[in-house]
């Protein structure tokens, strides 16, 4: 070995723009001793360095065990080459090549450092809310373009002052190259607003805020993916008022404490809970509530658990510091009206929000994407998404096999669209219920910036089999204009796809698919919903669901427990009977009607939809009637269900067709014998669970089939998840649930992505 050593070439793929990774190599190659340079380049890092061959290999350890920490090695390529002659190790400008494309990093919450120096009296940025290093802050909420430099993001208006400058120049320092470093003297700014007038600046609107809420304010607050509106989630006047300006139904209110342990006062929270609230994501996470808590029970109406975050900014931090009489636990919901989308730019908010909000607090630096909270809880020990957005979007999913460039427009409700190459899958932040225009317009531009940041241009376009869905007629009118092919997919063989590409298994990996939900257009033009499917990404069968039942009055039934009920019965042959709890809500006017409706199938399009089934059981138990938001009457029957029952119905199973008919007939009779509805609710859960193994035996004796995979809504019901489970497990069955995508809706652009991709592979 010559005295000059080696010379090596190394590309490194993954997240490793706008983390810190360049600095890192500069002071890991300085302190080693090693000559050569490092880049950023649109395929991602790129190093040459020179230098004895030991101390190559230790650098190159160095880089795959302690990289920085938010940084993702997705793939790294060293080679030989002759050694470069360089004498020391420098930092070179970004070289751009057009068609590669880098991963965009999702925003990220305050890192321990900046958090420790927003307190600290000494620091210059003490109590300045937009404090940020590159290991945390705003990314793709402020991100314009590409590449990743602060004049392509919303903080291009901000001049570095001297003293960011030097920071933001120097290697050494830990906002070497932070894009959105800022200052008090050079950075955006805070400032209250009532009713058109600025009323306060800097800490005094913040200090004004607090004191607001103190007060039992109702205030918007601008944030980092969009507009919350807040209140003391402890004062039941102001969270009554606050639902009542909001129309929010009974739909539970995100809540946000300052740390774990004044969250301890209210949760019940695990060891796995903890690590997701403090990740540098911050979901929410829903928690078992504790009987002494304080907050209100408007907060989260008839329900056991709550949906907390801690603060993941600075600002809510500063909001929500502990001081004398200030709230332990403030609302923090998404600042909207019911179905709207979340406000994100100043005007709109204004518009929108001020009759919700007593007050504005608001701040100068622009939100480029509307990327509103995520949701999540442990499930199995391990995170699982109710919605996947801030913090998560847009990390692609990682695929098995290399893809073509692709669309795919997923679901009408909860809505993500999916932009797919080679083996990665952008699963974009959660979009919403398609069903306005504001909505609409957040798709297409969220496409749009998509498909510019990281460099998609689509050659096939995947949809739902739905004509009417908004998504749907965007992706036909598309294909149209671009003539590009058009696939269309089954909406629950997208959820099995959706499941298989989750759990990174190949597309021709063929398993028994339990797709259980609320909605989804079937092959045979019926509402789909329980579907005991077999399949892979190219095809799949049909092999049970539940027997069709009428929907009277279509996706109406939705928010009319009852009326679902009534179908359910009639359908079944069971008398309706005064005593029954749906019988007595409904006026006989109605029942009439319905009864007309039901016998001349007007209206009343056949459904096997297993969401529907609960909300009958949870009408038919005499839980709830009426519905204020999709899943509430199945959520409140799940509450009720007692862990300590055994009993169980039969489903009768005819063909393919599994009839609740006996399952029915039982919980009425047990019901007027006095059975407490706790149990009947378990013994409910329980009969499905057993139906559904019942159901994959089947299914394994005449497929060989061995793996089973989890997707839909319906599987959002911990106790019905958890009880499937181990049952499955224990008769030789492997289960895959979902772990990087929700199993609700939110999954339909992953599963259409993969279904498309496979329909054109030769
Ligand atoms: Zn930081
Ligand atoms: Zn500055
Ligand atoms: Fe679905």
């Amino acid at each position: 070995m010559s005295t000059e050593g080696l010379g090596m070439r190394i590309v490194i793929r993954g997240i490793v723009q706008g983390v810190g990774f360049r600095p890192f190599i500069y002071n890991l190659a300085t302190r080693l001793h090693l000559s050569g340079w490092v880049q950023n380049s649109s395929r991602g890092v790129e190093i040459e360095v020179s230098g004895p061959s030991a101390t190559l290999a230790d650098f190159l350890d160095e880089i795959k065990q302690h990289p920085p920490v938010l940084a993702r090695i997705d793939s790294l390529e060293a080679q030989s080459i002759a050694p470069n002659g360089a004498v020391e190790f420098s930092i070179r400008e970004s070289l751009p090549q057009p068609g590669e494309f880098i991963p965009v990093s999702p925003d990220v919450s305050i890192c321990p450092d900046c958090q420790r120096e927003l307190f600290d009296p000494a620091d210059r940025r003490y109590r300045y809310p937009f404090i940020n290093c590159t290991n945390c802050g705003p990314r793709f909420t402020i991100i314009q373009d590409i590449p990743y430099d602060r004049p392509n993001t919303t903080m291009a208006g901000f001049r570095l002052c001297p003293d960011c400058r030097r920071e933001y120049e120097d290697p050494g320092d830990r906002r070497f190259h932070a894009q959105p470093i800022a200052c008090p003297q050079c950075g955006p700014h805070l400032w209250f607003e009532q009713e058109g007038q600025v009323l306060a600046h800097r800490e005094d609107a913040l200090q004004l805020a607090r004191q607001k809420l103190r007060g039992g304010g109702i205030l918007a607050i601008k944030g980092l993916g969009g507009f919350h509106l807040a209140c003391d989630a402890s004062n039941p006047q102001a969270v009554d008022e606050l639902r009542r300006r909001k129309r929010r139904s009974d739909k539970p209110f995100a809540l946000m404490v300052y740390d774990l342990q004044t969250l301890s006062r209210h949760c019940q929270v695990s060891a796995a809970e903890a690590i997701l609230l403090q990740s540098r994501q911050r979901p929410i996470v829903l928690l078992d509530r504790k009987p002494g808590s304080t907050i209100a029970a408007g907060a989260a109406p008839h329900q056991p658990t709550l949906g907390v975050m801690l603060p993941y900014t600075p600002l809510h931090l500063l909001l929500l510091e502990p001081g004398p009489g200030f709230p332990e636990v403030l609302v923090m919901t998404s600042g909207n009206l019911s179905e709207e989308p979340i406000a994100f730019q100043d005007d709109e908010a204004r518009q929108r929000l001020s009759p919700l909000a007593d007050g504005f607090l608001l701040h100068d630096r622009p939100i480029h994407t509307r990327v509103d909270d995520s949701v999540a809880r442990i499930a199995s020990g391990t995170p699982y998404f109710i919605r996947r957005s801030r913090g998560y979007a847009p990390d692609p999913i990682r695929l098995p096999v290399n893809v073509p460039p692709l669309l795919a427009a997923g679901a009408e409700l909860k809505n993500t669209f999916c932009l797919a190459r080679q083996n990665y899958a952008f699963v974009s932040h959660h979009i919403g219920d398609m069903e306005n225009r504001e909505t609409l317009r957040s798709f297409e531009t969220g496409i749009e910036h998509m498909e510019r940041l990281f460099h998609i241009q689509p050659e096939l376009i995947a949809c739902d089999l739905h004509p009417d869905y908004l998504p749907t007629r965007y992706a036909l009118d598309r294909a149209e204009r671009q003539h590009l092919p058009l696939i269309r997919v089954q909406h629950h063989h997208a959820h099995l796809a959706a499941c298989l590409a989750d759990n990174g298994l190949p597309p021709d990996h063929a398993v028994i698919g339990l797709c259980f939900d609320g909605t989804g257009l079937g092959t045979d033009g019926g509402i789909w919903g329980s579907e005991f499917l077999t399949g892979d990404c190219t095809t799949f069968q049909r092999r049970f669901h539940l027997a069709y039942t009428p929907l009277p009055g279509g996706e109406a039934a939705i928010r009319r427990p009852a009326r679902m009920a009534m179908a359910h019965l009639w359908q079944a042959g069971i008398p309706w009977e005064a005593d029954l709890p749906p019988v007595a809500a409904l006026p006989a006017q109605e029942r009439r009607v319905l009864q007309a409706q039901l016998e001349h199938n007007l209206n009343a399009p056949p459904t096997s939809s297993m969401g529907r089934l609960f909300d009958a059981i949870s009408a038919l138990l005499g839980i709830r009637q009426e519905a204020t938001y999709e899943g509430q009457a199945a959520m409140e029957l799940e509450a009720l269900a007692d862990p300590d029952e055994t009993r169980e119905y039969p489903f009768s199973i005819q063909g393919q067709i599994i009839d609740p008919a006996p399952v029915l007939a039982a919980l009425l009779a047990d019901r007027r014998r006095g059975i407490s509805l706790s149990r009947l609710s378990a013994r409910f859960h329980y009969s499905l669970v057993s139906v559904v193994a019942q159901a994959c035996q089947t299914i394994r004796s005449e497929t060989g089939l061995n793996e089973v995979a989890l997707s839909g809504g319906v599987w959002q019901n911990r106790f019905l998840l958890e009880h499937t489970i181990p049952t499955l497990e224990k008769q030789g069955f492997a289960v895959y649930i979902h772990r990087q995508v929700p199993p609700n809706d939110g999954c339909i652009s992953l599963g259409q992505a993969v279904v498309a991709a496979s329909s054109i592979r030769i």
